[in-house]
C-alpha cells in the first residue's frame, strides 16, 4: 500500500543565523531563526515523511525545548525519522518539496540539496525532488521576512500495517 503524506513549514530570517535549507549552507546575509538549525525544507519533508507513515509531527519527535536539538543540523531528524519508517516497515518512494523564497537564488545549490537529504534519508537523490519558487515580492516571503517549505512524500507500506 503506498501512502502519502503533505509538510509545511516556515522560519524567520534574522541576521545573525547561518541559512541552511536542505542541509546546505547557502551564502547570504541572514539566517533562518530556529531551535535547531531551522532549515524549513527539511522539516516540511519530515513531517510530510511522518505524515505518510501516520505518526506524530516533527514538534512531537524533536520538541524546540529539548537541549538535544538544540543548533542541531536538521538532517539528524531526517536519520531519525528512517529508524522510525524503518520500523514500520515503510520504504520511501519519493519525496517532492517546494522552497518558497525570495533570495537568495536557490537553483545553484539544488544538487548539493539533493544529494544531502538522500544520503540522510538513504534513499537515490534521483527519489528527491525539490524546486524553489518566489512569491513575486508579495507577503512576508515576498518582503523577504522568511522562507517558507512544502512536501510530499510517498512510502510503500509492507502489508499496510500502521502501528503507533
Ligand atoms: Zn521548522
Amino acid at each position: 500500500m503506498t501512502r502519502t503524506g503533505i509538510g509545511y513549514d516556515v522560519h524567520q530570517l534574522v541576521t545573525g543565523r547561518k541559512l541552511i535549507l536542505g542541509g546546505v549552507e547557502i551564502p547570504h546575509d541572514r539566517g533562518l531563526d530556529g531551535h535547531s538549525d531551522a532549515d524549513a525544507l527539511i522539516h516540511a519533508i519530515a513531517d510530510a515523511l511522518l505524515g505518510a507513515a501516520g505518526l506524530e509531527d516533527i514538534g512531537f519527535y524533536f520538541p524546540n525545548t529539548d537541549p538535544r536539538w538544540k543548533d542541531q543540523p536538521s538532517r539528524v531528524f531526517l536519520e531519525q525519522i528512517r529508524g522510525l519508517l524503518h520500523r514500520q516497515r515503510a520504504q520511501i518512494v519519493n519525496v517532492d518539496a517546494t522552497l518558497i523564497c525570495e533570495a537568495p537564488k536557490i537553483k545553484p545549490h539544488i544538487p548539493a540539496m539533493k544529494a544531502a537529504i538522500a544520503a540522510a534519508l538513504a534513499v537515490t537523490p534521483a527519489q528527491i525532488g525539490i524546486k524553489a519558487t518566489t512569491n513575486e515580492t508579495l507577503g512576508f516571503v515576498g518582503r523577504q521576512e522568511g522562507i517558507a517549505a512544502m512536501a510530499v512524500a510517498n512510502l510503500e507500506m509492507a502489508g499496510g500495517n500502521i502501528s503507533p
